[in-house]
């Protein structure tokens, strides 16, 4: 059985005291079985909030990091640095990265290279745009950004990925892909990484779906076969809204 993954993508919201307030609403209240909770906090405050969550299920992800472990990157934040506060999520190629910071498959693959060599597991982001989806081409693009991304990992890496299927269209703008559309694809990211990878690691795999997910709809997303959780920008931004994405 594949554990459910709730992950609220904070995005470039909150402030210290935010977190803090956040953290102390939801840190004993988010279920203690069942799915894993997790929080995508910005790189300011990743420190302040893995200390507040220690003892409790919430779980502290990064948004983004370098492939690199130092250099002459300024700006960036490493691998190195993430495993030193013991970080165990980071989010890799979102869509608004891809689209405003120039992320591509290639420096998804190696970040995610990079996150596993440091003990850090990656939720890589893959989705097809309006346009994509309208000319039926959402399959081939969402699988070969999948493909891509995973190339040259170890099985025992891959069977521990998390994939977040987020169509860029249903992305903060109210637009939930429909349960079936993105049970759909998601099945067919799974079948990618069967016929590439073989059916253990397809059936270890975590794939999320995101895009306008909210606590009015998390539970019909979530009782779908292949749909193994949910990356939430909006909905996770207040502590009630994101205790409510565990009802399912
Ligand atoms: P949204 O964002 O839930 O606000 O649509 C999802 C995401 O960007 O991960």
């Amino acid at each position: 059985m594949r554990k459910p993954i709730i992950a609220g993508n904070w995005k470039m919201f909150k402030t210290g005291k935010e977190v803090a307030n956040f953290i102390k609403a939801t840190s004993t209240k988010v279920p203690t079985n069942g799915a894993e909770s997790v929080i995508c906090v910005p790189a300011v405050y990743l420190e302040q909030a893995q200390k507040l969550v220690a003892g409790t299920n919430l779980v502290v992800a990064a948004q983004n990091m370098h492939f690199e472990e130092a250099g002459a990157f300024t700006g960036e934040i490493s691998p190195v640095m993430l495993a030193d506060l013991k970080i165990k999520y980071v989010v890799l190629g979102h869509s608004e990265r891809r689209a405003m910071f120039n992320e591509t498959d290639q420096t998804v693959n190696l970040k995610a290279h990079a996150a596993f060599k440091h003990g850090i597991l990656p939720i890589i982001c893959v989705g097809e745009s309006l346009e994509e989806r309208e000319t039926n081409v959402t399959n081939q693009i969402v699988g070969a950004q999948t493909m891509r991304a995973l190339a040259g990992l170890a099985e025992a890496d891959l069977m521990q990925t998390v994939i977040a299927y987020e169509p860029i269209w249903a992305i903060g703008t109210g637009k939930t892909a429909t349960s079936d559309q993105a049970q759909e694809t998601i099945k067919g990211i799974r079948a990618t990484i069967e016929a590439e990878y073989g059916s253990v690691v397809a059936e270890a795999v975590r794939i999320q779906y995101g895009g306008s997910v909210k606590p009015e709809n998390v539970a019909e997303l979530l009782g779908k076969a292949d749909i193994d959780g949910a990356l939430v920008g909006g909905a996770a931004l207040e502590a009630e809204s994101f205790l409510g994405l565990f009802n399912f």
